[in-house]
C-alpha cells in the first residue's frame, strides 16, 4: 500500500494529507482491492490480540510478567558495551552519483528509476514527497518538474567497490549490507590508533562545476595551495585548493576521517551512526543525515533514553504489519515496548517475544553460532576504586579465569591480541594492547600477557578492570565473510545469470537479499524489504501454498491500464524471474532477529 510516511531523511514536515490524496487518486483497481484485503487481515489479527488481552486471567498475566522479567535479566547479562560499531549510509546514493556526473542535475529535483518505480530521489525532490519505491508517474504528479534518470547499476557498484576498500582499512571484516550501506566494527582500530593523523585535502572551485567536492566559502589563503588550470571536460577554469586536515583519536574522529576519505575519493557524502551494536548504529545513521554523524554512548541508561521516544517503525525489521500489531497494544515507541513487555507472552510466539524485548532493550538479534561479526571476547569487572596492587592482582586473576571459560564455551582456540582495559577513579578509560608472536591460547598465557600490561599501570587508582582477547582463531578456522567474498558471490551470481562481462570491473550487480519467509530475492533496501516481508507475513495466513506475486494494476489517465507484476521491489532481475517459477515457499517466522543476524 502506498500510504505515505515521512520516515525518509529530508521528508519531515511535508503535507502528508495532500500527498496521500494524490497517490489515492492515481491508483485504483486490483491494487486498492488488495489493500483492503490486506487491511482486513491486519484487522483480524489486531482484534485477536485485543481479545487475548481482555480474556487473559490474572494468573496468566502474572506468569507472563515473571517470564519476561527473567528473560530481560538473561538478556541484560549478555549486553556487550565494549564494541564500537559504525553504520555508514551513503546520502541519496544513486541520485548523488548522477548529480556528481552531471552538474545540471544538482539544482533540480531529480530521481533515479523508471516510470514503474523510483529507486532514489535527491533531497530537492524529497521536498515534494517524491521517494524511493514510488511509481515514477505518481512522482511526476507530486513534482511536475521532476527529472527522471534511468539507473546505471554497474556504475553504482563500481563506486561502491572504491569506497568499500577504505572501510576495509578500518575493519578487514566489513559487512556491505547493500551498495550504499556498510557495517564497520572499528573497536580494534580505535584501540590501536594512538596518534592523530593529518590528511591532504583537495577541493574544487572556479567556473568549472565538473568536480566534487566543491569549496563552499572562499578558503583563507594561509596554508593553502592553489592550482588553476583548464578543465579537460568543460574547458572552463578549474581551481583546485589543497590543504591539510587533522584527525584525532577515538571513534568519533575516526568516523569523521572515514567519511572525509570517502568524499575525497568519490566526491560523495555519507552519514554515519556510531553505537555499541549495529542495530543501534543503523538507527543512529539516520539522525544527522545528510553528511553528518551521530554517536550513541555505550551506556545502558543512555541507550534506553535514546530509544524511549523512538517510533517503532524506525527500527529495522519492524514493518507495517508488526507495527499494526504493536499499535493495537498501544505501543508506538520503543519505550512503550519496554513498558508493555509483560503483554508479549499473551499475544506473540516465543521467538517474537524475545525479538521484541531485544529491540526494546537496544540489543541486537540473537548471536548465531556462526556469527561472523564476533571478533573478540572480553570480561570486565567493576569494584570500589583501589590502587592496592594485591586486590588488583586478585581481581585480574578472576577476570582471566572467567575469560578463559568464555573462550572454551564459544569454540575459539585463542586470539592474537590481548587488551587490558582500565577505568580509573577519575573515570578516564585506558586500553593497553599486546600482540605476542604466538597465538594466545591458555589461561597461563592470558594471565601472563595481561599481567605484563597491568604491571605498567601500577600505582593508579582503578575502579574497573577488563581483559579482551581479539583477532580470534576458531576451532574449525571458520572463515569469516570478507568483502572479497561479498564481491565474489556477486560475481558468481551475475555469471550464472549469463550476463556478458568482459571487464572484471564492469559487473552488473543486482543488489538483492533473500526474503526470510519465501526465500525469494528482494531488492536490498530496508523499506522495500519490509514491504515485501509484510506481504509474506500476510500471505502466510492464507490457505494457499505460499506467497504468490501480487498483481498491481495501475491506471493512468488517457492510457490503457498497465499491468505490472511486482513483488515489492522494483527491479525484475533474471534471477528473480527464474525463482518466481518455483512456487514452493518455506514457512518460516520472520523476526527482527533473523533480519539482524544476516548483517
Ligand atoms: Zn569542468
Ligand atoms: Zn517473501
Amino acid at each position: 500500500m502506498l500510504t505515505f510516511n515521512d520516515n525518509k531523511a529530508g521528508m519531515t514536515g511535508l503535507d502528508k494529507q495532500k500527498i496521500t490524496k494524490i497517490i489515492e487518486e492515481n491508483t485504483s483497481g486490483s491494487y486498492s482491492s488488495f489493500s483492503k484485503k490486506q487491511q482486513q487481515r491486519i484487522d483480524e489479527k489486531v482484534s485477536e490480540i485485543k481479545n487475548r488481552l481482555e480474556s487473559a486471567t490474572g494468573e496468566e498475566r502474572q506468569g507472563a510478567e515473571l517470564f519476561m522479567k527473567n528473560l530481560e535479566n538473561k538478556l541484560e547479562a549478555g549486553r556487550d558495551l565494549s564494541r564500537d560499531c559504525v553504520c555508514i549510509d551513503m546520502d541519496a546514493y544513486f541520485a548523488a552519483i548522477e548529480m556528481r556526473d552531471n552538474p545540471a542535475l544538482r539544482t533540480v529535483p531529480m530521481a533515479v528509476g523508471s516510470s514503474a518505480m523510483l529507486s532514489t530521489s535527491n533531497y530537492l525532490a524529497r521536498r515534494f514527497g517524491v521517494r524511493a519505491g514510488m511509481p515514477g508517474f505518481i512522482s511526476k504528479k507530486l513534482c511536475p518538474n521532476l527529472t527522471l534518470v534511468p539507473g546505471n547499476y554497474s556504475k553504482y557498484s563500481k563506486v561502491s567497490r572504491q569506497f568499500s576498500e577504505i572501510f576495509m582499512e578500518y575493519d578487514g571484516d566489513v559487512g556491505m549490507m547493500s551498495l550504499d550501506e556498510a557495517y564497520i566494527d572499528v573497536t580494534d582500530y580505535v584501540t590501536m590508533r594512538t596518534k592523530k593523523r593529518v590528511l591532504k585535502r583537495h577541493r574544487y572551485g572556479g567556473d568549472c562545476l565538473c568536480w566534487l567536492p566543491r569549496v563552499t566559502d572562499p578558503p583563507d589563503s594561509e596554508n593553502i595551495e592553489i592550482d588553476s588550470s583548464e578543465c579537460p571536460k568543460c574547458a572552463k577554469t578549474r581551481i583546485i585548493y589543497y590543504d591539510d586536515v587533522e584527525f584525532g583519536v577515538g571513534r568519533e574522529e575516526i568516523v569523521r576521517e572515514i567519511r572525509f576519505r570517502v568524499e575525497q575519493l568519490t566526491g560523495l557524502t555519507c552519514s554515519a551512526g556510531i553505537a555499541a551494536n549495529f542495530m543501534l548504529a543503523k538507527i543512529c545513521s539516520d539522525f544527522n543525515k545528510p553528511n553528518g554523524q551521530f554517536v550513541l554512548e555505550n551506556d545502558r541508561e543512555k541507550i534506553l533514553e535514546f530509544l524511549e521516544e523512538l517510533p517503532i517503525r524506525k527500527v529495522g525489521g519492524i514493518g507495517r504489519v508488526s507495527e499494526a500489531h504493536l499499535q493495537s497494544m498501544e505501543i508506538r515507541t520503543v519505550g512503550d515496548m519496554l513498558l508493555k513487555k509483560a503483554l508479549f507472552p499473551l499475544c506473540f510466539s516465543p521467538l517474537a517475544q524475545e525479538s521484541f524485548l531485544r529491540t526494546a532493550l537496544g540489543l541486537p538479534g540473537r548471536p548465531s553460532s556462526s556469527d561472523h561479526r564476533r571478533k573478540s571476547i572480553s570480561v570486565e569487572r567493576t569494584f570500589s576504586p583501589t590502587s592496592d596492587f594485591k586486590i588488583l592482582i586478585a581481581e585480574h586473576a578472576e577476570i582471566c579465569r572467567m575469560l578463559e571459560e568464555d573462550i572454551r564455551k564459544s569454540g575459539v582456540t585463542g586470539g592474537k591480541t590481548i587488551t587490558l582495559k582500565l577505568k580509573l577513579s577519575s573515570f578516564d578509560v585506558l586500553t593497553r594492547s599486546l600482540t605476542p608472536s604466538e597465538v594466545v591460547t591458555s589461561l597461563d598465557d592470558i594471565e601472563k600477557y595481561s599481567m605484563e600490561l597491568l604491571e605498567r599501570e601500577r600505582g593508579k587508582e582503578i575502579r574497573l578492570l577488563g581483559v579482551r582477547l581479539s583477532q580470534l582463531v576458531f576451532e574449525e578456522e571458520k572463515k569469516s565473510k570478507t568483502i572479497a567474498d561479498f564481491w565474489n558471490e556477486k560475481k558468481q551470481q551475475t555469471a550464472s545469470e549469463d550476463v556478458m562481462s568482459t571487464d572484471d570491473n564492469d559487473i552488473i550487480m543486482m543488489d538483492t537479499r533473500p526474503c526470510p519467509i519465501c526465500g525469494e530475492d528482494v531488492e536490498n533496501r530496508l523499506e522495500i524489504l519490509n514491504f515485501h516481508v509484510d506481504e509474506c507475513i500476510l500471505k502466510m495466513g492464507d490457505t494457499s501454498d505460499g506467497p504468490d506475486l501480487i498483481c498491481v494494476t495501475v491506471e493512468k489517465k488517457a492510457k490503457k491500464p498497465e499491468i505490472q507484476k511486482t513483488s515489492g521491489g522494483r527491479v525484475q532481475s533474471k534471477k528473480r524471474k527464474t525463482q518466481e517459477q518455483k512456487t514452493v515457499a518455506k514457512r518460516k517466522v520472520a523476526t527482527i532477529d533473523s533480519f539482524w543476524k544476516k548483517i
